[in-house]
């Protein structure tokens, strides 16, 4: 059966926290570190004895929680909250998280990372079943499932829900008696735990929202595990045993924060690897090195440690302007990038630089900053990759599912170099990125997804892999919108 794939991405973070008298305040600075995750929309949830609240809106967390009284309602000394990236289209608050539903024997919070593969004809069924969506995120499938499991207790549901749903996902789930975390079975998405100082336990999409609280690490979430947390501690379930793990490389390349460690790996430290890799890779003849801020910063000086080369800061950032990524035209995305970042005339005048930056997906920014470099004096821009082109769509979670989109999957690197007018180009190679993040193998496997890059994806496509082979013998124009 072919079956239209219109779901909403959800790449996101979650913030959870059981057993502190302020929850819901806390949750909302575990949520503020995780900003970089979602800028679109946020919530929380939260329970005080037996009774669960809500409130999300539209925007940043500030945004959303302006008002005071629309955190200091969400009593209780439980919380899950959630702040979301979605792409263009089906915005709106119905698609913000944590979803709330309430049952005539209960309700159920719940927030999600990720990106389910079969979401589509999941929906199908169950609408077939008589199941009525809210929303068109993926989300809402699990809830539907865990209804009409025929299991007899709630965490048996669960499991059994878990185990029909594919693809990407890390879920926050609460009810009046306990909070669960759950992970897909190739961890593709972040998800640790931690604890404070007064007992209360936590759950984040990245460590650095448990630091941001005073958490200690416990552990990160396993694939195809639950921690279930309820007023007698944690313990730890499994929902399946055939586990796989591939950590999805953008979060180590772009996606998380520096400060975060996966996998007991630290973000910024695999960044400064990645920088120093490439350097080592493909060194070229230059006078300075120069970061994009702020995603590039760590590569940038790993790149200019090997090299030699000083780190001069030749690119500065406008703070207040958001990613220019999300924006839904080509032309408003140049836009953006022009308001957010200004070269330095002082520092690249007559310079050879050495631009680095984390990722090229469409090329505009690259192609944006080697013109600013240039007007502002630049000798020569030799532009320097952390990552290996990106030529296949990530259905797990990263938002980008076209082919198209992709300047690497429709260019050679020669034809990209003149594109973007830079003097030389390079990429990092993907023996470079898997020995820079360092995870140790298992059974010749890297612990890593590395599809964006070879087209390997860890898991069958599902309800994507018509509209995947169908791309691959599509061939794109640049930059068509
Ligand atoms: P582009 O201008 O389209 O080539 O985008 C490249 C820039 O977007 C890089 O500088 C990255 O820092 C950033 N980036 C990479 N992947 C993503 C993503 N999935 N979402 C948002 N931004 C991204």
């Amino acid at each position: 059966m072919s079956v239209e794939v219109k779901s909403l991405n959800e790449e996101c973070g979650l913030f959870g926290l059981w057993g502190h008298p302020e929850a819901s305040q806390v949750t909302y600075f575990g949520l503020h570190s995780l900003q970089h995750r979602g800028q679109e929309g946020a919530g929380i949830v939260a329970a005080d004895n037996g009774v669960l609240r809500s409130y999300r809106g539209v925007g940043l967390l500030s945004e959303v929680f302006r008002e005071d009284k629309n955190l200091t309602r969400l009593t209780g000394e439980t919380a899950i909250g959630h702040v979301r990236y979605a792409t263009a289209g089906g915005d709106g608050v119905n698609n913000v998280q944590p979803f709330l539903f309430r049952f005539y024997n209960g309700s159920l919070g719940m927030a999600h990372n990720g990106n389910l593969t079969n979401a589509a004809s999941q929906r199908l069924e169950l609408e077939e079943n008589g199941a009525v969506f809210q929303s068109n995120s993926d989300t809402e499938v699990l809830m539907h499932l865990i209804r009409q499991s025929k299991k007899e207790i709630f965490l048996e549901k669960l499991k059994d829900s878990l185990r029909q749903i594919k693809g990407g996902f890390a879920y926050l789930l609460l009810n009046e008696t306990q909070m669960i975390a759950a992970l897909d079975p190739n961890g593709f998405r972040p998800l640790a735990m931690g604890q404070m100082k007064n007992g209360a336990y936590a759950v984040a999409s990245e460590t650095c929202a448990l630091d941001a609280v005073g958490a200690n690490f416990i552990r990160d979430i396993q694939p195809g595990e639950m921690i279930i947390i309820n007023g007698d501690g944690f313990r730890i379930e499994k929902y399946t045993d055939e586990t796989n793990l591939a950590i999805c490389s953008m979060e180590y390349i772009y996606f998380a924060r520096p400060d975060s460690n996966i996998a007991g790996v630290n973000v910024h430290t695999a960044r400064k690897n990645m920088g120093r890799f490439l350097a080592k890779e493909s060194p070229v003849e230059a006078d300075i090195v120069v970061g994009v801020p702020n995603s590039s910063l760590s590569a940038a000086s790993g790149y200019a440690e090997e090299s030699g080369f000083p780190y001069e800061l030749g690119l500065v950032k406008n703070q207040y302007i958001q990613r220019t990524f999300i924006q839904p035209t080509q032309k408003l995305r140049e836009q953006g990038v022009q308001m957010k970042l200004s070269a330095v005339r002082g520092v690249v005048e007559g310079k050879r630089v050495v631009m680095v930056d984390d990722s090229i997906v469409r090329g505009t920014t690259s192609r944006r900053i080697v013109s600013l470099l240039k007007e502002a004096g630049a000798k020569k821009v030799h532009v320097a990759i952390a990552s290996p082109p990106l030529r296949f769509p990530c259905f797990y979670g990263i938002d980008i599912q076209e082919r198209r989109e992709l300047i690497a999957a429709n260019h050679s690197v020669e034809e990209i170099q003149e594109i973007i007018g830079a003097d030389s180009l390079h990429f990092l190679s993907e023996e470079g990125l898997i020995e820079a993040i360092g995870l140790p193998k298992k059974d010749g496997k890297t612990g890593l997804c590395l599809a964006y890059f070879n087209g390997d994806y860890p898991t069958p496509l599902y309800d994507y892999e018509e509209e995947y082979q169908k791309s691959l013998q599509e061939k794109y124009s640049f930059f068509r919108n």
